[in-house]
């Protein structure tokens, strides 16, 4: 069981890969939940898998604990980007008041990915919590 992101919607899921689906993606509870009111078992199956398997699973506290680890390392690593482009932003803003104003335009895409980052912890930490349940 790995994290997965939702081909639908794309928020972070937990699942099993399934052959038909490219490679880190697959359908979120939400999204399968949605799609089985309109679409046949076999067509659900070709398309996602197996519930429960492949989408919708229900990992045990061993897997939660590891999907855990991973992310706590994942986001480790994605934390150390957001305070690099902190503190970029930071030395641009401080040279934009010194020298030149327009090198503050150069803050907004920082900013931009630093903001997406701090979305992209919180969506993991959702997905695992969804997980635990
Ligand atoms: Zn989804």
């Amino acid at each position: 069981m790995k994290k997965l992101i939702c081909c639908l919607c794309h928020c972070h899921t937990i699942g099993r890969q399934w052959p038909a689906r490219d490679a880190g993606f697959g359908i979120c509870t939400p999204c399968a939940d949605q799609l089985r009111d309109i679409v046949s078992p076999e067509a659900m199956r070709d398309m996602y898998g197996i519930r429960g398997t492949h989408y919708a699973c229900s990992p045990t506290e061993a897997q939660c604990d590891s999907l855990l680890a991973e992310a706590v390392a994942e986001a480790s690593q994605t934390s150390e980007l957001a305070f690099q482009c902190v503190r970029a932003a930071h030395k641009v803003a401080c040279d934009a008041r010194h020298q030149n104003p327009l090198a503050a335009m150069a803050l907004l895409p920082l900013l931009e990915q630093s903001s997406r980052i701090t979305a992209q912890l919180a969506e993991i930490a959702t997905a695992l919590e969804g997980g635990a349940k």
